[in-house]
């Protein structure tokens, strides 16, 4: 007996197409795993990324259009690095369950507990379709809000941990309530919209990004000046302000504000080798992309700068303030810095451009850390100017 009867709607969940394909042949689960799909001890997950060939066989698509079109395996790798991607894509579409796209699932369950859907689709989809279907773009992290209607989601009490033993259970059928019921915050519509074209972005590896990108977009939108230093506790705070203290706190974005400020100001540092989660991604993208009103402060760190305007009192202070920089660079292993954004996370880019010649101190250090390994283009020691400066004649 062959299954073909059933095929997966736009957008629709892998495990949402298995439930109706269950309702329409009368099957288990179990049943389905065990004697469809040979596995016997089959427990599916209601997001995640299993082998797909024999479920693409059943629902009559090609595994790569399965792969593309109805998992969260885009939104997931949408920020990895090549060689991660390589092994993912590999593993996913390999005929053997792929133990390490598990590790990479967690980039899209994050936070999510149980099955969301949005009651306008649901009423176009009964409408259209006569049932209705669980949507990738309702159930990722971060997404409270429907991208297509503007409205709060609701959220039910079926545990996406245990998919094989949910009862078949199709949207329109299920106990829902909507996560909020005030209009939601235009920023939350945002993270839902940008997290929709992340789940149905071009197939391939994802284009490499960088602390640059959101640099240029904050500069683009008002936020921060070309030369200008980053206030991290000032990004912190206009995170919480846009997205609501529950948000941020309901998906573990909180962070400790302070000076040296916490994941947002960390991606925003040029250089930045961490990886981060989509969800981190896509919210400091939405918050950034913003326009800055007038009434707002901006995320300018201003330096409170040595007292007086006596020029060896500047060398002095920044000088130092570049020699701490340079030490903790230097000890987080830290590369590809240009000067410049070296010295704007001191806050001093424009007077060295301007005054450099009468700060010695400072030079000094510029030209220290522009022979180190963290600088873009490493200056050989060997280089004239490096020579000169370090080791003047006589
Ligand atoms: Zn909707």
């Amino acid at each position: 007996m062959t299954l073909d009867a059933v095929r997966p709607y736009t957008d629709e969940l892998l495990t949402s197409a298995l439930v109706r394909v269950c309702r329409h042949y009368l099957l288990s689960m179990d049943t389905l795993g065990r004697h469809f799909l040979g596995r016997p001890k089959w427990h599916p997950r209601f997001i995640g990324i299993p082998a797909i060939a024999p479920m693409a066989e059943i629902l009559g698509v090609s595994a790569s259009e399965l792969l593309w079109k109805h998992t969260v395996f885009p939104y997931a790798t949408a920020y990895v690095d090549e060689a991660t991607y390589g092994r993912a894509i590999k593993s996913a579409l390999s005929d053997v369950e792929p133990a390490s796209n598990g590790t990479l699932a967690q980039n899209a369950i994050l936070s999510i507990e149980y099955w969301r859907f949005c009651h306008r689709c649901v009423t176009e989809d009964m409408a259209r379709h006569g049932e209705s279907y669980w949507r990738r773009s309702h159930n990722l992290p971060g997404v409270w809000v429907c991208s297509t209607h503007h409205v709060y989601l609701n959220t039910t009490d079926l545990s996406v941990a245990l998919a094989s033993r949910a009862p078949l259970t199709l949207p329109h059928e299920a106990d829902g309530k909507p996560i909020r019921v005030r209009r939601p915050l235009p920023v939350l519509t945002q993270i839902s919209q940008r997290s929709a074209l992340l789940i149905n972005r071009t197939q391939g590896a994802p284009p490499r990004w960088s602390a640059d990108l959101y640099r240029t977009i904050a500069q683009e939108s008002g936020w921060l000046a070309a030369d200008a230093e980053l206030n991290a506790e000032a990004l912190s705070k206009l995170i919480s302000m846009k997205c609501g203290r529950a948000y941020i706190s309901n998906l573990g974005l909180a962070e400790r504000v302070s000076s040296h400020g916490g994941w947002s100001a960390l991606m925003m540092r040029p250089g930045t080798k961490v990886p981060f989660v989509p969800l981190k991604h896509v919210v400091l993208t939405s918050v950034l992309r913003t326009p800055k009103t007038d009434r707002e402060p901006g995320l300018v760190h201003r330096s409170k700068g040595p007292s007086g305007s006596d020029v060896r009192q500047l060398d002095r202070f920044y000088g130092s303030q570049a020699e701490r920089l340079l030490r903790r660079v230097l000890a987080n292993g830290e590369t590809g810095l240009t000067t410049d954004g070296f010295l704007r996370r001191i806050g001093c880019a424009g007077a060295y451009h301007h005054r450099g010649e009468a700060l010695p101190l400072l030079r000094q250090v510029v030209l220290r850390f522009r022979a180190s390994p963290a600088s873009v283009r490493p200056l050989a020691p060997g280089a004239k100017l490096f020579r000169n400066e370090c080791w003047p004649k006589g």
